[in-house]
């Protein structure tokens, strides 16, 4: 077995383990891995297709446009599914809507984006995500916190050709990788973190004042470092890359 079948088995053995250890009330979904190949090769692509993994995510439009019109993934890969988890910009999304096979775009973060993909798209309903900043830092993408519950509204009464499907996040890097014994105010788990529990309450908000049931929010949260602790807070949606491709340039 090559190295990155390898890593695929690990982080879908730890998933699994992760998954079982969840509250009750969390078992109701099986995660999803998406296998973030951002500047990796075609061949890895077709390699962790081909043990079984469909989901995939690109960050950057012209890398997955090339990618995924790649004649060799075409052939390969034919019920392969692409997430677009990149910065999402206004004069990108007709480039954009022409990816084949593209399942969700998890970076929506402003009714003008949601407007125009809703517009333009020519043939499907399309999935997407909101993009929450659920961090304190200011550079961060997605939509502020306390925007999000209007951007829901705003996209389930206005983009009729556009199925939300859930809420995503980075969250921090600092906040991720610390054991979290500084944040005294959640004490949700030991495994609490900050944006996480910023995106679970946003979830909860929108839930209770929009009347929507909570298992119609999907959470995509969770990224190499930290996709366990992710899982046991309810992520349905990890994005990982370098664990399962190795290290990039
Ligand atoms: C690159 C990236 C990932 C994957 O990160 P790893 O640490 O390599 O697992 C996940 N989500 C987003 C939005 C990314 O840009």
């Amino acid at each position: 077995m090559s190295k990155i079948s390898l890593n695929l088995k690990k982080i879908l053995d730890k998933i699994s383990r992760a998954s079982a250890k969840r509250d009750q009330s969390l078992q109701y979904f099986k995660p999803r891995l998406v296998a973030v190949s951002k500047f990796k090769s075609i061949e890895d692509i077709i390699e962790v297709y081909k043990h079984g993994q469909t989901h995939f995510g690109e960050n950057y439009i012209n890398e997955l446009v090339l990618k995924s019109n790649d004649p060799l993934i075409q052939r390969e890969c034919p019920d392969i599914k692409w997430h677009f988890i990149g910065n999402l910009q206004s004069n990108k999304i007709n480039k954009l809507l022409t990816v084949p096979n593209l399942h969700l775009i998890e970076t929506v973060d402003s009714a003008n984006l949601a407007d125009k993909l809703n517009k333009n798209l020519k043939i499907n309903r399309l999935n997407v995500m909101i993009q929450v900043n659920t961090s304190t830092e200011t550079q961060k993408n997605g939509v502020d916190l306390d925007k999000a519950l209007e951007l829901y509204k705003h996209i389930i009464q206005s983009c009729k050709n556009l199925e939300l499907v859930g809420l995503m996040t980075i969250g921090s890097l600092e906040e991720s990788c610390s054991d979290d014994a500084n944040n005294k105010d959640f004490q949700v788990s030991k495994f609490c973190n900050l944006s996480r529990v910023n995106l679970i309450l946003c979830k909860e908000k929108i839930c209770r004042e929009l009347g929507i049931e909570a298992q119609k929010i999907e959470l995509s949260m969770g990224m190499s470092n930290d996709f366990e602790p992710a899982i046991l807070m309810g992520s349905s949606n990890v994005r990982i890359g370098s664990s399962i491709f190795g290290p990039r340039k």
